[in-house]
């Protein structure tokens, strides 16, 4: 039973305030949804409207042999209210949930308004109550002074850009060109070694230089690349500069006592070794490009990437020491973050964290346990990331790495993503019904 008497304050009228606004309401909560709008608006966000899609309209492949695919449709089994508007105003777009955005926006400010459970504010927060019930999901431009708020309250920093490198499916590795060591035999041998002779690395080189960069936004110049420096920008500073920095080869030896010319290291994402990341690799290539010029690399050459390299504003949290699975904060109970800047990265990863969140604080005001979706389902799988204690936290989107490998081999990879998806739906609906 809901406790009517509750009110509960969302701080952000984005992609997962906005889905966190419905999941309550639809529970019976009265909701005061509070957004900067129409009167001040982050420099990515243009419209009026709410839940915005500030850059593409498209909510990624609908397929479910693709891991944004299975997102949507486990959301839609949850009963996501902001997949459903998207459903019901989509473009043609072969395989993508491609949306009209102006309608997309329209329609969830139009519902929003309609709905008498939720009160809209036009409000800019600088701070926020710890003792009420409140979802903050001011998203990856979080305005400055709430920004601040959050870093003193979590103390533990707050991450203002997100400079990632690639990360790639452990599977893909192709081994005959790779070995597992540690520079100068030191370590357990967590390394997956990539090595390079001189051609090889002459062509590695030549298409990092001349490949096409991400172009960035013009509040994104001043500050994206302080203290994090991309590996095409590095390499252009010279054509050896890489061998003294993420390329170099000191400390590893062919089968004849040989230095190899260059070695690009791989550092595993997880303890099963599905997911590895490519180490000092920040980029801001293209993503096409990133496929094309990694795939140079002997070891890569047939890599499938789970995850592009990104450098882009992005405020985020350090998700594994601040909040638990339920996005709620270790700190402050009432409090729970959602959105982008919990540490989930993408559209559509924003409105699952904002219907997870709004479940696990209905739990907490009826002092229930808290829902939690099985591992083996890409949005447990997401959720259960957040808390996964990490050195060096990023942000993450939906991939099938983060699910636990199919029990049996599976060589053919479309079969094998089919497989882990059924897998993954089975298991949700086992949770839910
Ligand atoms: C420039 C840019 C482009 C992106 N492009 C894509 C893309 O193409 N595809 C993709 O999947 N992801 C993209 N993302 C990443 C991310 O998925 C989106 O930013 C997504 O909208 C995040 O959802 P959210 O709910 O966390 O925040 P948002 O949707 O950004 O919503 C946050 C809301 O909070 C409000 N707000 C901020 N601070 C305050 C405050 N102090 N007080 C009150 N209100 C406040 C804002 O006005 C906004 O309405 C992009 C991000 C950026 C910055």
């Amino acid at each position: 039973m809901s406790d009517e008497r509750i009110k509960v304050n969302i701080i952000g009228a984005g992609l997962a305030g906005c889905e966190a606004a419905f999941r309550l309401s639809k529970r019976g909560y009265k909701v005061r949804l509070y957004d900067g709008k129409p009167y001040v608006k982050t420099p990515a966000h243009s419209s009026n409207d709410y839940g915005e899609l500030v850059c593409s309209n498209s909510l990624k492949s609908d397929a479910l042999n693709t891991a944004s695919g299975l997102l949507k449709e486990e959301l839609r089994l949850l009963g996501c209210e902001l997949i459903s508007i998207a459903d019901s105003v989509r473009v043609p777009a072969g395989s993508a949930l491609a949306v009209d955005r102006e309608k997309f926006s329209a329609l969830i400010t139009k519902k929003l308004e309609e709905d008498e459970n939720i009160e809209i504010i036009s409000k800019v927060f600088d701070d926020w109550d710890t003792d009420e019930y409140t979802i903050i999901a001011t998203g990856p431009l979080t305005l400055d002074a709430l920004a601040d708020s959050i870093a003193k309250k979590l103390g533990d920093g707050l991450h203002f850009y997100d400079a990632a490198a690639p990360i790639i499916d452990g599977s893909t590795i192709d081994y005959s060109c790779a070995f597992t060591a540690d520079r100068y035999g030191k370590g357990d041998g967590d390394y997956v070694n990539c090595p390079m002779n001189r051609d090889e690395y002459e062509i590695f080189y030549n298409a990092l230089v001349s490949a096409e960069c991400a172009v960035l936004h013009e509040f994104e110049k001043s500050d994206v690349f302080e203290g994090c420096m991309p590996v095409e920008v590095m390499a252009k500073r010279g054509k050896e500069t890489l061998l003294f920095g993420p390329l170099r080869p000191v400390g590893f030896f062919d089968e004849n006592g040989k230095r190899h010319y260059a070695v690009v290291q791989l550092r595993r994402e997880n303890t099963e070794g599905s997911a590895y990341n490519i180490v000092g690799f920040q980029t801001n290539l293209k993503f096409p490009e990133q496929q094309r010029v990694f795939r140079c690399i002997p070891a890569l050459k047939n890599a499938e990437f789970l995850r592009y390299g990104v450098m882009h504003r992005n405020t985020f949290i350090n998700a594994p020491k601040c909040i638990n699975k339920h996005f709620q904060c270790l700190n402050y109970p009432k409090t729970f973050i959602a959105g982008q800047l919990s540490g989930v990265e993408g559209y559509v990863e924003s409105i699952m964290s904002g219907l997870i969140a709004a479940d696990a604080l209905i739990a907490c005001v009826e002092n229930r346990p808290m829902p939690v979706l099985p591992t083996d389902t890409i949005c447990g799988a997401l959720c259960a990331y957040l808390e996964t204690p990490s050195d060096d936290f990023q942000p993450m989107n939906a991939n099938f790495g983060l699910l636990p490998p199919p029990e049996k081999r599976i060589k053919d990879k479309s079969e094998k993503k089919t497989y882990l998806s059924q897998k993954s739906l089975e298991s949700l609906k086992k949770a839910i019904f």
